[in-house]
């Protein structure tokens, strides 16, 4: 963990110095994205320290043959990679003949990093005393537009300080770029054409196996340049432009660039000329004003505002903006990667992740639309769900089991205890479709798409579920539950819960559909050949499935047999082992009682109405300390119940956790990339958490907390289409309407008429 790296600040990530030993880390930190396309916060000029390059197109990912030291059965036969894409950011810059290199000036000052969140804008600056001893000062700009999403600006400024010098600007595009993380070092790029004019260049170049063509593009603006020089080489293209700066004047390369990618278009060359002929005409100026405009739009509906604690607004803050430079809802092929667009791993791009963190937060601070298709994501992938669980169980009958990493509806993960064992992941897939419309409101989703899904669910369950004639009970055997720290356990507390909640869902839902939408009903039950045998059957498995309990302890058990475990809390663990995921053997991980994150527990936070607050709190103090926190997902759900149960500093502190845990590096990782979907659930700790908030019965509920540190701090919420404004404070509750029809909202159970 490191707290002193990023400058607090309310709208503004910080970083101040030079130093070699970060860059990674603010490559990740920095990094930006406008939901179509993202890239880390390489620098522009060239650079031979240490650094990871990435630039990433949404949806377009490579299928990397799986490795593994013994093929099983059943493993799937990719890992599918987020693809690092063409670079279009780079600019090699000559001074006075001597390349510029902040790994090898003869000194480097004041160089300041600032991403500005607020208007989604990433600026850079710094002074370069070169070997050859020419002082410069470079001012940069860049941002990935949100109005073209295709386009991304650079605008990068240099002043000679002690003398008149030669500049030679060399801004490329390069598709011979690789991916960090690939199993046989293969390339996943082939070329198929380059060309340039004076100011463009264009490079087409296609995915190996998954055939994605993507144009990557650029047009430079030099003022007082030479005629430009060209340097094509088999996977580049190089334009050369060389001025003579004057001492103490600043010297300009403004650089357009992006991709145009076969995913939307037919023909991308020509897709490529007509957004750059669009951005030419808009102008750098105009452009920017509209990254300003259409940022403040966002912030205008999704901000949260903190008042007297600076790092928790930064934190806040941070996560929101992350979020929505990873997706916008616009497109429902695309997803949020756990990585979102500042880093390679966790390759696939929709986990449980999206189901379970994320689209609340979608939910509540865009359109319903939104949430809408993530869902739809899906229900256009339920074929593949059910081929998957055909192919590698032997289901039958439209038993679908969704993947636990897809970019495509196909298994893209190959550990066999997650893939093949993490089966959870159904659950909160038909959860989230509960949760969209206890939320929205919009019934309409589940006779047109949801239904199916939850029948495919119900069905897998029904079938994974085994009879124990010594219990007389269903079990589900060998599986790993959101607690990554144990695999192949019997009964693991949260699937069997969800399991029978699935099943009991989805006969509800066909009783409701058929009785308010006759005519959806018969098209479901005729194409998914539903009889009220198999309900039976269903029923059957939800009524006597079996929950692993202690009745000396008066709590539900995460597996079978954890109590069998040497029950240390992680306070008695020496600090010098910790994280554990990185100290230990995973056989001493398995063995061991502690918890990766939230898993009896993540049940609790989806079925709370299910328990008492008593019950809530017994298992959260048996549970949370064996619990390491050592997934990003962790915190977020524990500051949510802390703060049910009043355990304020507790649930303050999970929440600088879960807020800061890339800013401040708590799992020392954050060079590989942000923890996006977490993210989301960093707003729920606000929103769910302090603020309490909760929809039952079709109402708004709230139950008001404020940590101490703060005086006051607000959100929104789209409501059913009405925006509603909460501002908590120390001493009250202020709740304020933007709509057109009064709503009844719940403070403290107390109903309060707003108007509108
Ligand atoms: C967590 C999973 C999560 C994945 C991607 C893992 O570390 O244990 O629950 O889906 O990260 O965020």
């Amino acid at each position: 963990m490191n707290q002193d790296y990023i400058k607090p600040d309310n709208w503004s990530i910080i970083e101040e110095g030079f130093d070699a030993e970060r860059v990674k880390s603010s490559e990740s930190l920095f990094s930006i994205g406008n939901g179509a396309m993202g890239q880390r916060a390489n620098f522009e000029e060239t650079y031979t320290g240490e650094t990871f390059q990435g630039s990433y197109i949404a949806g377009v990912y490579y299928p990397d043959k799986t490795k593994v030291g013994w093929w099983k059965n059943g493993y799937p036969e990719y890992f599918a990679k987020v693809l690092n894409a063409p670079n279009w950011i780079g600019i090699d810059i000559e001074i006075n003949g001597e390349n510029l290199d902040l790994n090898t000036c003869k000194s480097v000052s004041k160089f300041r990093r600032e991403l500005n969140m607020k208007e989604g804008i990433y600026y850079r600056s710094f002074e370069a005393i070169l070997q050859n001893g020419t002082e410069i000062l470079v001012n940069i700009t860049r941002f990935l537009s949100l109005d073209l999403d295709e386009v991304g600006v650079i605008n990068y400024e240099i002043t000679p300080l002690n003398s008149d010098a030669k500049i030679v600007f060399k801004p490329y595009i390069d598709a011979g770029v690789t991916n960090e993380d690939a199993n046989w070092e293969e390339k996943f790029w082939e070329i198929q054409d380059l060309q340039h004019n004076d100011n463009e260049a264009f490079v087409t170049a296609r995915t190996f196996k998954t055939h994605f063509v993507a144009t990557t593009f650029m047009h430079n603006i030099v003022s007082n340049a030479s005629e430009s020089v060209a340097n094509l080489g088999k996977d580049k293209a190089q334009l050369s432009y060389e001025i003579n700066a004057k001492k103490d004047e600043k010297t300009t390369i403004q650089k357009m660039g992006g991709y145009t990618v076969s995913l939307n278009h037919t023909d991308t060359i020509a897709a490529a000329k007509a957004v750059i002929a669009k951005a030419i005409q808009i102008g750098y100026k105009q452009l920017l004003e509209n990254q300003k405009i259409a940022w403040a739009k966002i912030w205008e509906m999704s901000d949260i505002t903190i008042d007297g604690d600076v790092k928790a607004q930064q934190g806040i803050r941070f996560n929101i903006f992350q979020l929505n430079q990873t997706y916008l809802g616009k497109d429902s092929r695309l997803n949020i990667g756990p990585k979102g667009f500042t880093g390679e791993k966790y390759g696939g791009s929709t986990y449980w992740d999206t189901e379970a963190y994320c689209i609340p937060f979608y939910m509540a601070t865009k359109d319903q639309k939104v949430a809408r298709n993530l869902l739809t994501y899906r229900y256009n992938q339920l074929d593949k769900a059910i081929e998957n669980a055909e192919k590698n169980l032997g289901f039958k009958n439209g038993a679908a089991l969704y993947p636990m990493v897809t970019m495509n509806g196909e298994e893209c993960h190959n550990e066999w205890e997650i893939t093949h064992e993490e089966i959870h992941r159904n659950g909160a897939i038909a959860f989230a479709i509960y949760n969209y419309y206890r939320f929205t409101g919009d019934y309409s989703y589940i006779p047109e798409k949801g239904l199916e899904v939850l029948i495919g669910i119900a069905r897998f369950w029904h079938q994974r579920a085994s009879f124990s004639t010594h219990k007389n009970q269903y079990m589900i055997l060998g599986v790993t539950g959101p607690n990554e720290y144990e695999n192949n356990v019997n009964n693991n507390f949260y699937t069997n819960y969800i399991a029978k909640w699935c099943i009991d869902y989805a006969a509800e839902q066909i009783t409701k559909v058929s009785l308010e939408y006759p005519s959806d009903h018969k098209r479901i039950i005729e194409k998914v050949k539903l009889s009220d045998a198999e309900l039976q059957a269903w029923r059957k498995v939800a009524d006597n499935m079996y929950f692993p309990y202690s009745e000396e302890l008066g709590i539900y058990l995460q597996q079978d047999g954890f109590l069998d475990k040497d029950l240390v809390q992680v306070k008695d663990l020496d600090k010098s082992q910790r994280p554990i995921n990185q100290k230990w053997s995973w056989d001493r991980v398995l063995r061991s009682p502690y918890i990766k994150q939230a898993d009896t527990l993540q049940g609790f936070y989806f079925f709370e109405d299910h328990f008492t607050t008593e019950q809530l709190e017994k298992h959260f103090d048996f549970y949370e300390p064996f619990t390491v926190h050592e997934s990003s997902l962790s915190p977020c759900v524990h500051s949510i119940q802390a703060a049910k149960l009043d355990k304020m500093d507790m649930a303050y502190t999970f929440y600088l956790r879960t807020s800061r845990l890339d800013l401040d590096d708590y799992n020392k990782e954050v060079e590989e990339g942000c923890h996006i979907t977490s993210m989301a659930g960093t707003w729920m700790s606000i929103v769910e958490g302090f603020g309490g908030m909760r929809v039952k019965n079709d109402a708004l509920h709230f139950s008001p907390k404020i940590p101490k540190e703060w005086q006051a701090y607000s959100f929104k919420i789209n409501f059913r289409n009405q925006i509603l404004k909460v501002t908590i404070t120390q001493n009250d509750t202020q709740l304020s309407l933007e709509g057109t029809t009064d709503i009844t909202v719940f403070v403290n159970e107390k109903p309060v008429l707003v108007k509108s």
